[in-house]
């Protein structure tokens, strides 16, 4: 029998028990799924989330894996008490939810709809018309598994789609870019600017006093990736100038974003409270599964966190 601790919140535990054992069971596993041990030695797999009550794995002598339930690794990543591989959440209905999350947000932007939802006053502007998709830069930071869906959905729409990442990648119909140059090179070119970078030592602070310069005057920042990766003061001062004509953020540095903090009153800001996506508790619970029977069959595990990179 195969033992899996629950190591979330109370809360989700209603919200996954049941698609956790539909899962194991189309698998075809057998797991004892429990959410507290005294016997820590029989547990084979830890299905974690940070907000979860482990921290220290050290007890977990005959542990296979750490299977993670978020997609963000920044909290568990240096755990020194993981001494098996580390899986991160890599799920279709995350995946779905923010390719939603990420176009809204892009053609709000793009078609300048607040202009007529914010602003009806019984006059007739019908003088500014937004221009094509297909004259509009869209630079992607991150074409992971989000960020590279994102950024084919936009594509999809038209738009002029560039992406940046650690390795250069190849996809078709995206201009693609690596290396401080290429982040330059797209930046300068990218009226509106999504960024789906894991935060690490590398990525924060990416978008910085010096970087959001590069940008056209009047561009767009989407972030739903970390609060980390945007310099907030040089952001403020980047939208003050006009540089920036306004930012979308789902991710601060501290969340929740404190009440006096100026990003809530800034007019040229929208805050959304870290709802970009969220891990879906069915599809989720499949990737959970498909790691353990990789584990019982001593297959590589997926979506292993590259402890040395950060995520
Ligand atoms: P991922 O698959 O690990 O992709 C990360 C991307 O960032 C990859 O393309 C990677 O490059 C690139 N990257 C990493 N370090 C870099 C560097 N130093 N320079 C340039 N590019 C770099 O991650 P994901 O699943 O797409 O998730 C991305 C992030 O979204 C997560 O880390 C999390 O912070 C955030 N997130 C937010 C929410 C929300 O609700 N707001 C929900 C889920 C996730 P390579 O391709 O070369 O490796």
């Amino acid at each position: 029998m195969i033992t899996a601790l629950f190591a979330d919140r109370a809360e989700n535990w209603a919200r996954y028990e049941a698609p956790l054992h539909k899962a194991f069971a189309e698998k075809g596993l057998e797991v004892n799924l429990i959410r507290s041990t005294d016997t820590p030695e029989a547990v084979d797999y830890v299905i974690y989330a940070p907000s979860g009550p482990v921290s220290d794995f050290s007890p977990f002598v005959n542990l296979k894996a750490v299977l993670s339930l978020w997609a963000g690794v920044e909290k568990i990543e240096g755990n020194t008490s993981i001494k098996v591989p580390l899986c991160r959440m890599v799920d279709e209905g995350l995946s779905e939810g923010m390719v939603e999350w990420v176009t809204g947000h892009i053609l709000r932007h793009h078609l300048g709809m607040d202009a007529h939802i914010l602003g009806q006053d019984g006059v007739w502007r019908n003088d500014v018309v937004p221009p094509l998709a297909r004259d509009r830069g869209v630079g992607f930071l991150g074409l992971g598994e989000l960020g590279l869906d994102c950024a084919k959905a936009a594509s999809g729409v038209g738009f002029e789609v560039m992406g940046w990442s650690r390795s250069l990648k190849s996809v078709e119909g995206i201009e693609t870019f690596a290396g401080a140059d290429g982040l330059r090179e797209m930046l300068a070119k990218s009226q509106i600017i999504v960024l789906l970078l894991p935060d690490t030592a590398e990525t924060r602070d990416v978008l910085n006093a010096e970087m959001l310069e590069l940008l056209p005057d009047g561009a767009f920042i989407i972030n739903p990736g970390r609060g980390t990766l945007i310099d907030d003061d040089a952001l403020l001062d980047a939208l003050d100038s006009g540089k920036v004509a306004h930012a979308t953020l789902d991710v601060f540095r501290v969340e929740p974003l404190p009440a006096e903090h100026p990003f809530w009153a800034h007019p040229q800001v929208t805050v959304t409270p870290h709802i970009a996506s969220e891990t879906r508790p069915s599809s989720a619970s499949r990737t959970i599964a498909e790691n353990i029977r990789r584990g019982e069959a001593e297959e590589p595990f997926l979506y292993t966190v590259d402890r040395a990179a950060g995520y």
